[in-house]
């Protein structure tokens, strides 16, 4: 498994392959351009379809102001990262403007093999690991309504500095050119209707 790669977007291969389990209808992937808005529609579908199961995702970045080791994230060193990789209990992991990320294999198991209904909020470069490790989960990209409107949420949130927001919108123009990769394109112009849109695709899975 390769851990240190020069480019930000050099694709990683998953840890050892598919999830055992048949439940891979119930597993749904969105993605998106930074500042999309992935977080905060993946938070209103969460208050009201509690009963869809969210992965906590492993990260080496650092928690942003009012983030909680466990909720948003579970916040690893480099080492601890490499440790995971190296045990194959990551489902997939890709580098993301200068940090790794990725999906720890086992909760996720566990939810399918139990029959819940499971979202993953991932990159594109992850969502095309998911692709292959489990067929039958569908992928949805989340779009911005126009790139303007992008780099105004994604500078509005001030989370990153001028270099690492400037990082993150040159990923998001590889994204954009990506979303025909995706099975559904949902636009987010209303966190509610997206929301309620993402809630309902989930359901047609048979999965809620
Ligand atoms: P991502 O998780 O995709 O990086 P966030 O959820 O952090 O994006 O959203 C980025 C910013 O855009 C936040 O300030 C959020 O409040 C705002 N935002 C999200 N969805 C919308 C929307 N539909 N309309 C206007 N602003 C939005
Ligand atoms: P952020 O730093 O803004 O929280 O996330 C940066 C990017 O990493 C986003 O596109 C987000 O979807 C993605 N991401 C979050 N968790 C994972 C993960 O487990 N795997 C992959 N591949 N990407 C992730």
């Amino acid at each position: 498994m390769p851990i240190s790669e020069p480019s930000d977007r050099r694709e990683p291969s998953p840890g050892d392959g598919t999830l055992a389990t048949p439940a891979h209808s119930r597993l749904t992937v969105l993605s998106g351009p930074s500042g999309v808005g992935k977080s905060t529609v993946v938070a209103e579908l969460s208050k009201t379809c509690p009963q869809i199961w969210i992965s906590v995702s492993v990260t080496t970045r650092k928690p942003r102001p009012g983030e909680v080791d466990g909720r948003e994230y579970h916040f690893v060193d480099d080492a601890e990262f490499d440790r995971l990789v190296a045990s194959g209990a990551l489902l997939e992991w890709a580098r993301f403007a200068g940090h790794r990320y990725g999906t720890p294999r086992a909760p996720l198991a566990n939810k399918l093999e139990a029959g819940v209904a499971c979202l993953l909020e991932i990159d594109l470069v992850g969502a095309r690991q998911v692709k292959r490790a489990v067929p039958g989960a569908r992928l949805v990209f989340l779009a911005p309504p126009s790139w303007d409107e992008l780099v105004r949420r994604l500078s509005g949130r001030a989370t990153e500095s001028p270099e690492i927001l400037a990082r993150r919108l040159a990923v998001a123009r590889e994204e954009l050119a990506a979303a025909d990769e995706f099975d559904i394109t949902l636009v987010n112009t209303s966190v509610q209707d997206v929301s309620r849109q993402l809630i309902t695709l989930i359901e047609q899975c048979g999965s809620v």
